[in-house]
């Protein structure tokens, strides 16, 4: 299925999951995907190259057996930088042989000590090759925060505009960890324009190290609140996580009762974290949306 199909009056929930290490035992990740696809949830996109190697043939198997055999929608995550386009081609036609309908068009993050070697700059290319020689479902990242290379807020919006227009159906948020900066993003993309639905990133902290990791590698603001219960569960590891679990329930409580298009949950690959929350939120996310939506009434 194609993931633009599952917008409109239900409220999305999706998983992001990274595929094993090359030498780690296959078998871990097919344990996690038995475990995650208990939630039922709309789809599962699974990431590539992010943070290690480049080779996205584990990618690809993976999201096609997340159809094949957990009947799941998936999504293939795929970064350009430092793609020609012929090997573009080679991984889009095994993609679609492998059954998969919806990709994630990146551009990928800018390797440190390697020469960019490929025929892509930024992800708004991708998205006009996949547009002009195949029939996937395309969707796009996105930054509440403003992508850390950016020179501005509004450059960052311009592009996002443009690279929609090349012809983004869905779009999915950078983590961030205060709400405001998601609600104050959409209405920046409502003024521009950007009228495809935009799910929330939501990543559980649960790790101190881990997020300082990420705040300072995606630049997103840590808030006072989670500042302050990093340094007091700090020592106890079981606390800390359960401290995490309630912080993502309650901001994606309150994202679905903003209205929120959807919502997709960066497991980490740890599907007791994501059935904890998930079980904390569920009756409020299968509300069908229009229950959601404000009613004023003056
Ligand atoms: P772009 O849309 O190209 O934007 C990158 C920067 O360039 C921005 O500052 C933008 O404003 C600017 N820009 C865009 N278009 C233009 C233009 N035409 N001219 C000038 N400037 C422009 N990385 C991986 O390697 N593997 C993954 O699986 C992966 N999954 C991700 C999933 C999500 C949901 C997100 C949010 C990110 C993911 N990433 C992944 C990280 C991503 O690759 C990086 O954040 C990367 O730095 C930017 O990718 P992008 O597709 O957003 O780039």
């Amino acid at each position: 299925m194609k993931t633009a199909e599952l917008f409109g009056n239900k409220t999305v929930f999706s998983l992001e999951i990274f595929p094993p290490s090359p030498d780690s035992d296959e078998s871990v990740i097919y344990n996690t995907l038995d475990k995650l696809t208990d939630i039922r949830p709309d789809f599962i996109s699974v990431t590539y190259g992010a943070g290690g190697g480049r080779n996205g043939s584990n990618t690809i198997r993976i999201a096609s057996d997340i159809i094949s055999k957990y009947n799941t929608t998936s999504v293939a995550h795929l970064p350009c930088i430092d793609l020609t386009k012929a090997e573009a081609v080679q991984i889009l036609d095994s993609m679609k042989e492998h059954g998969i309908e919806n990709i994630l068009a990146l551009r990928g993050d800018i390797p440190d000590h390697a020469e960019v070697r490929g025929d892509f700059t930024h992800a708004d290319e991708l998205v006009t090759f996949i547009r002009e020689n195949y029939d996937f479902n395309i969707i796009g990242a996105c930054y509440p925060e403003v992508h850390p290379e950016s020179k501005n807020a509004i450059d960052d919006l311009i592009h996002l505009k443009y690279k929609v227009d090349c012809g983004v159906d869905h779009l999915i948020t950078q983590l961030f960890l205060d709400n405001r900066h998601f609600y104050d993003f959409r209405e920046k993309t409502q003024l521009a324009g950007i009228n495809v639905p935009i799910e929330a990133g939501i990543m559980p902290v649960t790790n101190k190290k881990q997020i300082e990791r990420m705040v300072k590698l995606c630049g997103v603001e840590l808030p006072m609140k989670l500042v302050r219960m990093l340094e007091r569960y700090d020592g106890d590891p079981v606390a800390l996580r359960d401290a995490g679990i309630a912080y993502a329930a309650d901001q994606i409580t309150d994202l679905l009762a903003e209205g929120v298009d959807g919502i997709h949950l960066y497991t980490m690959n740890d599907p007791y974290i994501a059935h904890r929350i998930y079980d904390a939120v569920k009756n409020i996310i299968s509300c069908p949306k229009c229950c959601n939506e404000l009613k004023i009434s003056v």
